[in-house]
């Protein structure tokens, strides 16, 4: 199945289903790890969902209240692990300007994301624009600058946000 079925650059609109969304995104995670030989542990799997949870970046301690709720109490190391290992496997991004976790629509496609942040709702969402790295790539090296990562965030308002309120 093509991983990015389902899914379309920009912020979800107003049909969303964000279950079937969050379902989606898991089942991509299990073909992905057993794909690669990996394994989604139950916690791991439970960390993915509750960042899948929305569409907001999470913080790991959001992530940890959410298991502490549960049985077995997940304890921080454990829970970082997990996280560590969602972002090797691409499944989970980090935003380092908010310090926070957003799951990745399309895992196991080779990219480097830029991301849109709406600074109202803290909806994320993921760019993947070719045009963008060929561009950062270019000027850099004009600069004689060899780039090892990057991380685009860009801050401002999602459409939602931006649409006037509907008139009364
Ligand atoms: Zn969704
Ligand atoms: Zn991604
Ligand atoms: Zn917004």
């Amino acid at each position: 199945m093509d991983p990015q079925q389902g899914t379309k650059p920009g912020f979800r609109n107003d049909g969303h289903e964000h279950e079937s969304c969050i379902e989606d995104a898991l089942a991509r995670a299990d073909a992905l790890c057993r794909g690669r030989g990996v394994r989604l542990t139950p916690l791991r799997r439970r960390v993915l969902e509750l960042v899948w949870g929305s569409h907001r970046a999470v913080k790991a301690y959001d992530l940890l209240a959410a298991l502490g709720e549960g049985v077995g109490a997940a304890k921080p190391p454990t829970v970082y692990r997990a996280l560590e290992f969602l972002m090797g496997q691409g499944l989970v991004h980090r935003i380092d300007s908010l310090n926070a976790f957003v799951g990745c629509p399309v895992p196991g496609r080779h990219h480097s994301a830029q991301f849109l942040i709406c600074g109202s709702c803290g909806e994320v969402s993921e760019l993947n624009a070719p045009s963008i790295d060929r561009a950062v790539a270019r000027q850099a090296a004009d600069s004689g600058f060899a780039v090892s990562r990057q991380v685009i965030e860009l801050h401002g308002k999602c459409p939602r946000c931006t649409a006037p309120p509907p008139s009364a």
